[in-house]
């Protein structure tokens, strides 16, 4: 087929590609060859889009890609179908009631009755908010070396002006709650102001225990606050604000509450309040009164992350749906199973202690001589999977497996296996078999693990009859 109009107008006869053929176009440049099909002259400027094309989409692959990072993780289709609805007016009567919920399914996560704020913002911006609205210029805060999000955080707070006391760490072990009762024994003056502690370290996999930190500084019987960085625990392993008394809470979307990146959280005790009213590191948008203030009507200071906010809701609806006691239970079968496969592979686990062994995520050592981020590399290319990186002082020598978020029993098997491939793939040394071991417990666990969920529910409900 070459022209579209009738040949008695010869000047409206197009190719193929919309241009004039040969036929109305006689003169065309000896630069240009003409089209075979149509004997239009775009015949050179089609040929390379087309090669563009292919060479784009040749590594183009099918089916889905795994996002096994330790977040952000994958996003729910009941969550994006939620966000993909329209903005409306963010002070409309419309919006309150979904900002209200959000809000109030976000203080049952937090399992805390008090004030949560939510930022247009990442972790790192509910970290910040965390110290400002909490202290002054030369306050002394006391922090671990837990790994590479606490030293962020470190970093951050000498920034701001405060005085750190970092405890150093060995990158495998969790915040000991011996250290901190020592460190506010000695501290006679009341120096330190606040203790900031990161839950689940998302860069090696240990989770530093909360209710024994809290325990530790009940003991020394000292004033200071309690901040807690959950960003990679919320909503994936059991996380008590009111319980364990934490001052701060830290969050944000893109982990086990199933979002995209984009907003971060606090939430606030009334020692917290109480101390944000005379601390004097500057304060605007990271304010929390205002905040608290509006939210009460289910408004903000600001333009809120609207379609953020309604995946929110839904996100939180989802986590009830399935019960936090469930949620919970369920991260700790992927965090053992991955366990087992990495045991049963002859590789090791970066945590060095059972009792800190995070849920969300594992970080596995690399045999020496092996580059974990080359491993990374051949099973992105292999079999399409994100595993995370080494971050920092662990670059080349860990990788990361996240087994948080929206995700089940097949796609850690998937998981597994892209791993136990790329092993053999890129030429480590290790044992076959992880995979297998791994699915004989996710497969024998069942019976064991619904006793377990009967007695987590239990233990939860005792604790906080607002989970159920
Ligand atoms: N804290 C922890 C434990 C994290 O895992 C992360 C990010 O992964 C952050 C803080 C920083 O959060 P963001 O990258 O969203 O600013």
């Amino acid at each position: 087929m070459v022209g579209l109009a009738p040949p008695s107008d010869p000047a409206a006869v197009v190719g193929l590609h919309g241009r004039p053929t040969r036929r109305t176009a006689p003169r065309f440049s000896h630069r240009r060859l003409p089209c075979p099909l149509c004997l239009c002259d775009r015949f050179l400027f089609v040929t390379f889009v087309s090669f563009a094309v292919s060479w784009l989409t040749v590594g183009v692959k099918s089916g889905r890609h795994f996002l096994q990072i330790p977040g952000p993780t994958n996003v729910p289709e009941r969550i994006l179908r939620a966000m993909s609805q329209p903005t409306i007016d963010h002070r409309g009567p419309g919006f309150a009631a979904i900002a209200r919920e959000a809000i109030e399914g976000l203080q049952r996560v937090f399992q805390t009755s008090g004030p949560v704020v939510i930022y247009p913002s990442s972790g790192t911006g509910a970290w910040e908010a965390a110290l400002v609205n909490t202290l002054s210029a030369g306050d002394t805060v006391l922090m671990f070396e837990t790994g590479h999000f606490a030293s962020l955080w470190r970093d951050m707070a000498a920034r701001l002006g405060l005085k750190v006391d970092f405890v150093p760490g060995d990158w495998r072990h969790g915040v000991d709650p011996a250290s901190v009762r020592h460190k506010l024994d000695e501290d006679k003056p009341r120096a330190i102001k606040a203790v900031a502690i990161v839950h689940n370290e998302t860069s090696t996999g240990v989770a530093s225990r909360i209710a024994a930190v809290r325990r530790a500084i009940d003991e020394a019987g000292h004033p200071a606050l309690l901040l807690v960085d959950t960003i990679s625990s919320l909503g994936s392993m059991d996380y008590r604000h009111d319980e364990w008394r934490v001052d701060v809470t830290v969050a944000g979307s893109q982990k086990g509450l199933m979002l995209p990146p984009g907003l971060g959280f606090n939430a606030i005790s009334d020692k917290a309040r109480i101390a944000s009213a005379s601390a004097r590191l500057p304060r605007a948008y990271w304010d929390w009164e205002p905040m608290i203030r509006d939210n009460a009507a289910g408004f903000f200071p600001y333009t809120p992350a609207t379609n953020l906010l309604y995946g929110l809701r839904e996100g939180v609806r989802m986590l009830m749906d399935e019960g936090l006691a469930n949620v919970f239970a369920r991260h700790q079968r992927f965090a053992e199973a991955t366990r087992r496969a990495v045991g049963a592979w002859g590789l090791q686990v970066l945590c060095a202690n059972p009792d800190e062994y995070s849920s969300s995520l594992t970080a596995v050592v690399m045999p020496g001589g092996h580059d974990a981020d080359t491993f990374r590399t051949i099973v992105l290319d292999r079999f399409d999977m994100s595993l995370g990186t080494g971050l920092g002082r662990l670059k080349g020598k860990v990788f990361r497996i996240g087994h948080l978020g929206d995700f089940n029993d097949l796609m850690l098997a998937g998981t597994l296996s892209g791993v136990e491939m790329g092993l053999a793939a890129a030429g480590v040394p290790f044992t076959r078999g992880g995979v297998t071991i791994a699915l004989d417990y996710l497969a024998s666990d069942v019976v064991e693990g619904q006793a377990r969920k009967a007695r987590t529910e239990d233990h939860t409900a005792r604790a906080s009859p607002s989970l159920r």
